[in-house]
């Protein structure tokens, strides 16, 4: 196998990395400024998929009381989910459609749902 690599430079040190095509540079540098980057990132991609899982077509699997949500409103938590990861907010608690609420904290995505009986 045949593998491409690039020389690349860390936008916040300036150092030379040497990574495939589509690697980020500033997610290979070990500079303090690319390591918190890299860190933010991985919680932010943990979230991401915490997101898919909860609200996603398969959040039947998680719980069944779980309603798939429309693309809209994947895009709008998704909106909240980065603004909040990166600190805008502090915590977020969106009422969604079918009376679910979705919490998002600064590295956490829960969805709750209550019952009436
Ligand atoms: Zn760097």
């Amino acid at each position: 196998m045949e593998v491409e690599i690039e020389e690349k430079v860390c936008p916040f040190c300036g150092q030379l990395i040497m990574c495939g095509p589509d690697v980020d540079p500033r997610r290979r540098c070990r500079c303090a400024d690319a390591v918190r980057f890299s860190a933010a990132q991985e919680i932010l991609e943990d979230m991401e998929n915490a997101l898919e899982e909860l609200f996603g077509n398969n959040c039947t699997d998680v719980s069944k009381s779980f309603v798939p949500v429309s693309r809209n409103e994947m895009s709008g938590l998704y909106t909240v989910v980065v603004l909040t990861a990166a600190g805008l907010f502090t915590r977020a608690n969106i009422t969604l459609h079918d009376g679910s609420v979705c919490t998002v904290k600064k590295d956490s995505v829960n969805r709750k749902i209550t019952i009436q009986r």
